[in-house]
């Protein structure tokens, strides 16, 4: 099978695999007082220095300026940061993921940003909205890259226009980290979503960064541990896994960059005048390549096919639970129907090879009789 799903999860690197292994082995309670729990301590400790070093938090004066809560998901994160502001006006993009567009259906107090036909957030929107606010706590909710296009949003400009009217904000960077160089200080935004599938560490491991001036308060209760914030034991060789991986990034990212730069730059040429590369004018992840073409197959007939032969890629639309719907990410950019309905998702990663993209290419020309 030729993986190029990297978007939906991507490959545990062996050596956090081996630490996750070596480290069940032992009754690691980080709560416990004795040797075992001290040394859970530890790697916990560990693991969120790593974290903070990856995403550039790497002054010692600044260290404290920011906080890292260890969550079960990227999807966990997200609801902690908007349980919090269930009092606040929130205003988060139409293009995010649907752990954050779930509970903005749910209340009155959100509001959608729009993006334009280049599927990014605009900024005019979002400031008419803010000035309608007559609520003293705001928080702003978008993702640094959209997991199903890979465009990049303008972070830094939306900060600009947040601080105007005293917003917070929070960015889910789970598809970017791994795939790009992120700084949040750089950024400027209060609050960050990682997902450590997403850049080579464990299934069912996360963590929210918050700036440690903002209080966070759990929504799940027990123990109190994660300074209160995340209750439950914690899964403490996950998090070893997630620190070795970030670690790991932080030393290969470079690299990883060029190669996922390579293969898409050979993807896109290679299907050039055949297909559309949505958001091929604006500043995008190095591994994702959204294509669509009026004359193709709709999109799950495509994946079947590709399947068949030994291809594994996603639909460009939301596909939870083996579900599939309409993209609401398309249908916020205005694409027409028959891009929409066509549309696959390409996601690569540093491991794949330009062999595999040269039979990627073959295989989608033959299943669409072009
Ligand atoms: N945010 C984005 C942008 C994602 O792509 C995903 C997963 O696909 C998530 C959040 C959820 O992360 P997790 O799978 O850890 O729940």
């Amino acid at each position: 099978m030729i993986y190029l799903d990297h978007n939906a999860t991507t490959c545990i690197h062996p050596q956090v695999k081996e630490i996750m292994a070596h480290l069940t082995e032992d009754p690691l309670n980080a709560s416990s007082i004795h040797t075992y729990g001290r040394k859970a301590k530890n790697i916990i400790e560990n693991s969120r220095h790593k974290i903070k070093s990856l995403i550039n938090i790497k002054d010692e004066s600044r260290d404290y300026d920011y906080r890292v809560i260890f969550t079960s998901s990227g999807t966990e994160a997200n609801n902690l940061v908007l349980s919090n502001f269930h009092d606040a006006d929130i205003f988060v993009s139409a293009i995010e993921h649907s752990s954050i567009l779930f509970i903005s259906t749910q209340a009155s107090n959100i509001k959608i940003i729009k993006v334009d036909n280049k599927g990014l957030v605009d900024l005019e929107h979002l400031n008419d909205l803010l000035s309608k606010s007559s609520n003293n706590k705001k928080l702003i909710s978008v993702m640094l890259a959209n997991n199903e296009t890979g465009i990049i949003q303008p972070l830094k400009e939306v900060v600009t226009v947040a601080n105007k009217f005293n917003a917070i904000v929070h960015s889910d960077i789970v598809q970017a980290l791994g795939k790009i160089d992120v700084d949040i200080i750089d950024l400027g935004i209060d609050l960050a979503t990682i997902s450590a599938h997403k850049f080579g560490g464990p299934l069912g491991a996360g963590a929210l960064i918050a700036k440690s001036k903002l209080s966070i308060k759990a929504q799940i209760f027990g123990g109190g541990q994660e300074q209160g914030a995340r209750s439950g034991t914690e899964n403490v060789s996950a998090i070893a896994g997630v620190g070795l991986a970030a670690e790991i990034v932080k030393g290969e990212l470079k690299n990883r960059m060029k190669k996922m730069q390579e293969l898409q730059i050979r993807l896109e040429h290679g299907l050039v005048k055949i297909v559309k590369v949505i958001g091929d004018d604006v500043l995008r992840l190095p591994n994702t390549s959204l294509i669509t073409s009026s004359n193709s197959l709709d999109t799950m007939t495509q994946l079947i096919a590709l399947d068949l032969k030994g291809f594994a890629v996603s639909p460009g639309s939301a596909c939870s639970s083996g579900k599939f719907s309409k993209s609401h990410v398309l249908e916020a950019m205005n694409l027409s129907g028959d891009e929409i309905k066509s549309a696959i998702r390409v996601s690569t990663s540093y491991t794949n090879t330009n062999i595999e993209i040269d039979y990627f290419i073959e295989a989608f020309k033959q299943i669409n009789n072009i």
